[in-house]
């Protein structure tokens, strides 16, 4: 049980502190860095698909250096695609993906990409958690982007309990403040990587110690 009701107001104030200096998350330092568009969400979002931050970011820079809008992208062939994405998870399959979205977009939605999460996730290979990146991160609408970080790190708070992202979402949904729905993958994918961990989360000197259940966790730090 929480050792007091859970305030959620409080805790964004402490993960923005706690998340100060620290590398963020790929879709949020593209947007930073001035790609911010849909179409690039969108593709960003899909390359960092079971993908290190890290190789995301590397990856993204390197692809947009060729290609920014759905126009350029179709103009590539599969391997030059392949090639450009190569370190991403998935390279050929995602390659794939990423032109057939492109055509689509170009060819059906006349340029512009879709802004509800059924028209996104119509495209292959675009699933919820894709969908809500580019909602939340591209169009600055409301949308929860669950990843495996923000997953974990609810359920420990006891914010939520349940068993999979997808559950997670939807309680969120019906939870958390819209305020802070496109604001909380920001702030928990980096307290995720380094503070509130997988295995040894750091707990001892996390700052949301005093309103945190820590809920399923064996060996803190
Ligand atoms: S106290 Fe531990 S489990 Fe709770 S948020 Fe901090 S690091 Fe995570």
């Amino acid at each position: 049980m929480s050792k007091e009701p859970f305030p959620i107001d409080e805790a964004f104030r402490r993960l923005r502190f706690a998340t100060q200096g620290l590398a963020k998350a790929a879709m949020f330092d593209l947007r930073d860095r001035g790609f911010d568009t849909p179409y690039e969400q969108l593709v960003g979002s899909l390359i960092s698909a079971r993908t290190r931050d890290e190789t995301t970011l590397a990856v993204c820079l390197r692809l947009f250096a060729v290609a920014r809008t759905p126009a350029e992208m179709v103009n590539l062939d599969e391997r030059r695609m392949t090639e450009l994405i190569r370190e991403a998870s998935f390279a050929d399959v995602k390659a794939r993906d990423l032109l057939e979205l492109s055509r689509r977009i170009v060819e059906e939605h006349q340029g512009v990409v879709p802004n509800t999460l059924e028209g996104l996730t119509a495209f292959r290979g675009v699933g919820p958690k894709i969908a809500a990146l580019t909602l939340a991160v591209g169009f600055g609408l409301p949308a929860i982007a669950v990843d495996v970080h923000v997953h974990r790190i609810v359920n420990r708070w006891g914010y939520v309990a349940s068993r999979s992202p997808e559950k997670t979402a939807e309680l969120l949904a019906e939870t958390l403040p819209r305020r802070y729905w496109i604001e909380i993958n920001e702030r928990l994918v980096p307290f995720g990587r380094f503070v509130c961990t997988g295995t040894r989360p750091k707990c001892s000197s996390c700052t949301l110690n005093s309103m945190c259940a820590q809920i399923g966790v064996i060996s803190p730090r």
